[in-house]
């Protein structure tokens, strides 16, 4: 009716009147109905240049993917998408336990069906944490993994979180690991390492939360609910044992997350030479600062190494946009990581050849560099 109305006296200003409260059902409010953030799903209307690569311009490696089953069938399946998304090599790492007999196995298994195509990690023995020789046993059985064809320790996320001993939270820079840092240096294999969680999900979950979300969706992810240590002292620690093992060279994990404040992750760089980083599960940070973005990554291009973590192959896709074009306010991977678009880095080749294999060929020990541009 109203839509009549306006349509027949479209000089008369004062029909707009007609909007204002008045008798009737109450307005849901000025404009109409409230929706929720998770329903609110804006169609673009702009129209710019897209590019959806979804093969790597260069070969590359992935530095951290997780796959217990290397089953040979397994190993076909990853090879058919290895192959569709041009990555080289993948450094499968297990989640937990995987020291000794998954590794030893991983490792032959690998080795068996395409030497060129996958290498494994380890990770630490953290049994029996109180024992006073624990620190010389966890070293030993990493150096046992390495001569089963390890080459690299993932030190996962409840290192730090949720591993516990009779004293309670047990801190990533607690001493008793020192052999463990110590022998994967003296091996020259990296430490790839992720500790704590984005910042937000250690905040408060209130409306001035970039992770509201990710709070809402995973609630199990809400650490300020649930723990009585804060996120700046986790990242602390860990910066505390990377600074005490200068011989033992560490990627962390996520770009240590600080994706949002790369200039205090560029002052962790500067100061300590044995630090890398790796990008996965952080395209939204990077997206919405590609011109920050892309000049950290020009500046620290020995630095950092693609990982994406939870594998999906579609996702991979967003990587490549995100890296490689100038494409602009595309969609991300996960709405909850960031309630925003992203707009393509466009690294250099010289840059994305460094990110893409150069510095992991550099990194880990012994892969194989055929297939892999000079
Ligand atoms: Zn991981």
């Amino acid at each position: 009716m109203r839509r009549i109305l306006l349509l027949a006296l479209p000089f008369a200003a004062p029909t707009f009147a007609a909007n204002a409260p008045g008798p009737g059902p109450a307005p849901a409010g000025p404009g109409g109905p409230s929706i929720s953030i998770e329903e609110f799903d804006p169609k673009s209307t702009l129209r710019v240049p897209e590019h959806k690569p979804t093969r790597a311009k260069f070969p590359f490696i992935d530095v951290h993917t997780h796959h217990r089953d290397v089953t040979p069938a397994r190993l076909d399946q990853l090879i058919k998408d290895m192959d569709s998304l041009n990555m080289g090599l993948m450094i499968n790492s297990p989640v937990g336990g995987g020291q000794g007999k998954w590794v030893a196995d991983a490792a032959a298994a690998s080795k068996a069906h395409s030497p060129a195509r996958f290498r494994v990690m380890t990770n630490m023995d953290q049994s029996k944490l109180e024992e006073p020789d624990y620190g010389a046993r966890a070293a030993a059985q990493l150096e046992t993994d390495i001569k089963a064809g390890a080459i690299g320790l993932k030190v996962w996320k409840g290192f730090g979180m949720t591993l516990q001993d009779s004293q309670g939270r047990i801190k990533v820079d607690d001493p008793r690991f020192d052999p463990v840092w110590a022998m994967a240096g003296k091996h020259k294999i990296p430490v790839l390492i992720h500790t704590a969680d984005p910042w937000g999900l250690f905040q408060p979950m209130d409306k001035n939360n970039e992770r509201w979300l990710e709070l809402k969706i995973q609630a199990r992810r809400n650490q300020s609910a649930q723990t009585n240590y804060t996120w700046e002292q986790l990242i602390d620690e860990q910066h505390r044992l990377f600074a005490r093992h200068p011989q033992t060279t560490f990627i962390a994990a996520h770009l240590g997350w600080l994706g949002h404040d790369l200039g205090k992750l560029g002052a962790l760089l500067d100061r300590l030479p044995n630090v890398h980083v790796e990008i996965g599960a952080i395209t939204s940070e990077l997206g919405r600062a590609p011109r920050a973005a892309h000049r950290f990554f020009v500046k620290y291009q020995d630095r950092v190494l693609f990982g994406k973590d939870a594998y999906n192959v579609a996702e991979y896709h967003v990587y490549f946009r995100l890296l490689e074009t100038d494409d602009e306010y595309f969609d991300p991977i996960r709405k909850y990581h960031g309630i925003w678009k992203l707009y393509g880095l466009a690294l250099p080749d010289d840059v994305l050849k460094k990110l893409y294999y150069k510095n992991a060929l550099k990194l880990f020990p012994g892969l194989p560099s055929a297939g892999f541009p000079q």
